[in-house]
């Protein structure tokens, strides 16, 4: 087992690993820009070490600045956490040039699964069902056209580089096709630096579902089951939960079987996603993300495991500490994402945290690197904790997150609290009724 792991992230998710690490007795080491001098990672971790200037670009993304920093520091692994470096191939590679130890999926695994036309063709391959679309990269205005007359229209122009809701446009009619087109390959050039874009059929009334599987790397994988992730804004996430209400334990063992089986096939290993969209019955695969996602939580609380462990195990060589036959789920969990946000236009809204008080008690995880007096540093994205509960079912997980929310308090700076407690008010939360676009639509009317 590694005695010293770095982690290449900050925020929340920095404080997540440093935790795993620690009562596994490995020691951490934290890195940060100037910025982030104050930040709650800095003072938990072991050890810190600034790696250069606010601009992620110069420091969390600064291949050198991390590299030098495990070997001032003597780490043996890298944690990437999620964003950042978490999905970059060539970081991988040099990581392991330098004889270090990524703790995550291989470069190879990370590259196939990062181009989405890559990873459908793959996945496919796997046995894993797809959206019907084009097959493989669509270059031409005609050739789109064409697709949309052959498939039917609504359709969607995705980036194959894509990632974050980005590079995507709907087409409705084949009139609106040449903007969609045009501005899904521009956003997707100006993002990703690629222009490449291929064509889906768009599903109109779908849920968000993906899978969570678990990889030793040697052959053997398992599945903990899904997440409802469909309550999303500009396609993302803002509300998840596990199990999903809309989704059988025969659904699930099956679809989690096919999961399980293709990232077996591949050796892969550590954690991923194989995220779906579900509509009458049917699951059709849309991407894999290959690391931990922020809603991973949600899944740990209903099967009782800590996943950053389990990397942090595998990575070193170790066997998974569970099977496909002891993982079993208990209960109901619901995480919500809590975004230092102005509504209703949801603005960025950094600043200086006046008071904080974290909510308790039975069931309640509150995954936050806040604290009193802390200064949210414009530079990085606007998640500043996640606020998780468990039940014993549904009903008292919401139940629960009412209680939660209401103890909680952030001060200083505008928060999105205030719109959890709205959709609280919502029937359709308490049914479990709502699928991709019920926020989108919800928010046009309420807030
Ligand atoms: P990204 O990598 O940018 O997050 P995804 O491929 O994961 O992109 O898609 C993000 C979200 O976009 C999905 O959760 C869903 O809401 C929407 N979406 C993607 N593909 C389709 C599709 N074929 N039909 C309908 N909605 C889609």
């Amino acid at each position: 087992m590694f005695k010293k792991i770095l982690i290449a992230n900050r925020g929340e998710i920095a404080l997540r690993v440093i935790r795993a690490a620690r009562e596994m007795g490995i020691a951490s080491v934290a890195v940060h820009s100037t910025a982030d001098a104050d930040a709650m990672h800095v003072r938990m971790a072991d050890e810190s070490v600034c790696i250069g200037p606010p601009s992620s670009a110069q420091s969390y993304l600064s291949f050198p600045a991390i590299i030098s920093a495990c070997e001032i520091t003597g780490a043996e692994a890298i944690h990437p956490g999620y964003g950042f470096l978490s999905e970059n191939a060539q970081f991988v590679q040099i990581v392991e040039d330098h004889g270090l130890t990524f703790i995550g999926p291989t470069a190879e695994h990370i590259r196939i699964m990062g181009d989405k036309i890559t990873a459908k063709d793959t996945m496919k391959a796997l046995g894993v069902p797809c959206v019907p679309g084009s097959d493989g990269g669509v270059a031409t205005l005609d050739e789109a056209k064409a697709l949309g007359e052959e498939m039917g229209y609504p359709v969607i122009i995705k980036a194959t580089a894509g990632g974050g809701g980005r590079g995507m446009k709907v087409a409705q009619n084949a009139s609106e096709m040449e903007r969609a087109f045009m501005t899904a390959r521009s956003e997707s050039k100006a993002a990703f630096g690629n222009d490449e874009v291929y064509i889906e059929k768009y599903l109109t009334t779908p849920r968000h579902i993906e899978i969570q599987v678990f990889g030793d790397g040697k052959g053997r994988a398992v599945h903990l089951g899904e997440r409802d992730c469909s309550l999303q804004r500009r396609h993302q996430k803002v509300l998840e939960e596990a199990p999903g209400p809309a989704i059988s334990a025969e659904e699930r063992a099956k679809i989690g079987k096919v999961c399980a089986d293709a990232v077996a096939q591949i050796n892969y290993i550590g954690a991923g996603t194989i995220e779906f969209l579900y509509e009458k019955g049917e699951f059709f695969f849309i991407e894999m993300n290959t690391r931990l996602q922020v809603e991973h939580p949600v899944t740990e609380a209903i099967f009782g495991v800590d996943l950053v462990r389990e990397q942090i195990r595998v990575a070193s060589g170790m066997d998974m500490t569970f099977q496909q036959d002891e993982l079993v789920i208990n209960g109901h969990s619901i995480e919500v994402r809590l975004n230092a946000e102005k509504l209703p236009n949801f603005s960025p809204s950094p600043g200086r945290i006046t008071q904080y008080h974290a909510p308790g008690g039975l069931g309640v995880r509150m995954d936050s690197a806040l604290y009193d007096g802390y200064r949210i540093p414009p530079y990085y994205d606007s998640l500043i904790g996640k606020l998780i509960v468990h039940g014993r079912d549904r009903t008292e997980a919401l139940a629960r997150l009412d209680r939660a929310l209401g103890e909680l308090i952030i001060d200083g700076v505008d928060t999105t609290i205030p719109l959890f407690h709205e959709l609280l008010a919502e029937q359709d939360i308490h049914t479990g009724n709502y699928n991709i676009h019920w926020l989108e639509r919800w928010l046009e009317t309420h807030i």
